[in-house]
């Protein structure tokens, strides 16, 4: 390990598998020093999360549904109990109706508007607010979006005005919290194929479309994404706040894409 978040203690929300960016980050923060607190939602995914936080010799914080406020405020309870302080914290939720994720944005219905809001973008405020308290020595927390956000991608439809709402979002609780030395960043990801992905029509087109396209000329891996978050979540990146960070090969650089994707 290299030792950047040695006598830190992180809580990680978002773990749903080993293919999740939120374990890709939870490993590279346990590498470099980091005692880690995951959440799981619900029954189904504890049997999933708890053998991979013991992987990492990672606490358990319990399961935690963004929409159950009790529940989140448990889980800081939990923590406040236990370490009495928080360093970081990392934000990898996001939800929405899988049958909005294919066709128009135009035909969005106001119940899965209102749901992939609270989910995908009031649950960071949520947590925020709650962390702040824990954070009384300065922190840093991360969140993840997506180029849908900035540009329209096919599919991502509702989920794209959710992340553009999510990195305004992050530039103020950057203004709110920067008072209390915390720093509020986000990483935008290229596609990565997760389960939150498998809901996302012709997943594998994007895929190969941004392959071909970056100027990395490849994809990125959930590895990749945790290296970075590891630079905002640490002390190197102490003069870093309401940024959106893209680890996505250098695909939002390039204007003009060159080579559509070969038969797939
Ligand atoms: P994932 O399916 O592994 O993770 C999504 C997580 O959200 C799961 O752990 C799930 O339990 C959690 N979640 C959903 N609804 C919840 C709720 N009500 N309460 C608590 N947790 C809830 O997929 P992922 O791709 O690793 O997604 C993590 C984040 O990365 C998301 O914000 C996603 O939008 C973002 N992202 C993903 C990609 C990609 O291509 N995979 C690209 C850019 C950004």
């Amino acid at each position: 390990g290299n030792g950047l978040l040695a006598g830190k203690r992180g809580l990680i929300m978002g773990v749903a598998n080993n293919r999740s960016i939120a374990w890709g980050i939870a490993k590279a923060c346990a590498d470099a020093g980091a005692e880690l607190a995951l959440t799981y939602q619900g029954e189904a995914f504890r049997k999933r999360v708890e053998p991979l936080a013991s992987e990492l010799g990672a606490h358990v914080a319990g399961d935690c549904d963004v929409t159950d406020m009790d529940s989140v405020d448990a889980v800081f309870a939990g923590l406040e109990q236990k370490w009495g302080k928080l360093d970081f914290l990392v934000h990898a939720i996001a939800f929405s109706d899988k049958e909005e994720l294919d066709g128009r944005y135009v035909d969005t219905t106001r119940a899965n508007f209102q749901r992939t809001m609270d989910i995908s973008v009031y649950s960071f405020t949520a947590v925020a607010q709650r962390a702040e308290k824990l954070m009384s020595e300065g922190g840093s927390m991360l969140t993840l979006t997506y180029y849908g956000a900035e540009k329209v991608m096919p599919h991502y439809n509702v989920m794209g005005v959710a992340k553009a709402a999510l990195e305004a979002s992050v530039r103020y609780l950057a203004v709110d919290l920067g008072g209390s030395k915390v720093r509020v960043n986000a990483i935008s990801a290229g596609p990565i194929k997760t389960l939150a992905a498998s809901g996302i029509g012709d997943f594998r087109y994007i895929l190969k479309w941004n392959e071909y396209n970056a100027p990395l000329k490849k994809t990125v891996s959930i590895e990749e994404v945790g290296n970075s978050a590891l630079y905002l979540l640490s002390d190197l990146s102490n003069g870093v706040t309401g940024e959106v960070h893209h680890v996505d090969a250098g695909y939002h650089v390039v204007g003009m894409k060159a080579v559509d994707a070969p038969d797939i």
